[in-house]
């Protein structure tokens, strides 16, 4: 079926802003993704299904092209890379910043710095383009912890309010990046199914708020 379209979404928080989105694009879930335990679902239209994946996991089925559209943050297009994909429009939805944080009022030392980060490849070219030598340690959630639990000198995470780093004593320090959900599309889809994403692409982009 070459005409079959697979859209991958991120389950939780931005599921809720993106399906509006899909809406104005003329897709709509036959169910309530939400509630619901399944993770692929048909649509009103015969030939496009959803899948609902974890946020990093979404890049990975549109590079390999086992979807061809997906809706995915920009932090983790900065971390994965974007090889195979184009990225055609910023959703402006989910909005937040990436930025190096660390406990209020703490200096950072001289020379080397312990970094803990879901994100190490963008923390490694983030200080080594400050002139920074950082020694990078992967946590995969609670980056707040770290610094308390002295396993290293800065985080570097996505902040919104700020209030989690506060409620841990902790402050922001350098932006890094802004961060929004991005639209991505298959390259090799994008040529072979050219009509039919360029539609949705076209419709979501219409229905994004500036
Ligand atoms: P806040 O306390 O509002 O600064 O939110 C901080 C926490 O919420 C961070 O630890 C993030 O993991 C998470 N967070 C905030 N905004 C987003 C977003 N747009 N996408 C993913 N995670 C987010």
């Amino acid at each position: 079926m070459s005409n079959q379209l697979t859209i991958a979404l991120t389950k939780g928080r931005i599921l809720k802003e993106t399906l509006p989105l899909l809406a104005a694009a003329g897709i709509e879930p036959l169910e309530d993704i939400s509630t619901s335990r399944k993770l692929i679902f048909p649509t009103n239209h015969d030939n496009v299904r959803l899948v609902v994946l974890r946020g990093v996991d979404v890049t990975t089925y549109v590079q390999f092209g086992s979807a061809d559209l997906g809706i995915s943050g920009k932090d983790i297009l900065m971390e994965n890379g974007t090889d195979g994909l184009y990225e055609p429009v910023d959703l402006n939805i989910a909005r937040c910043r990436l930025m190096t944080a660390g406990i209020k009022g703490q200096k950072l030392p001289e020379g080397r710095i312990k970094v803990a980060t879901k994100y190490v490849n963008v923390a490694k070219r983030y200080y080594a383009a400050q002139g920074r030598q950082a020694d990078l340690i992967k946590l995969y959630g609670g980056m707040e912890l770290a610094p308390l639990m002295d396993l290293c000198d800065e985080i570097v995470d996505i902040v919104d309010t700020g209030n989690t780093l506060k409620a841990n004593g902790l402050e922001p320090r350098d932006h890094i990046a802004d961060i929004s959900s991005r639209l991505i599309v298959n390259k090799a889809s994008m040529k072979t199914k050219h009509q039919q994403i360029q539609a949705i692409v076209d419709a979501i982009q219409a229905a994004v708020q500036v």
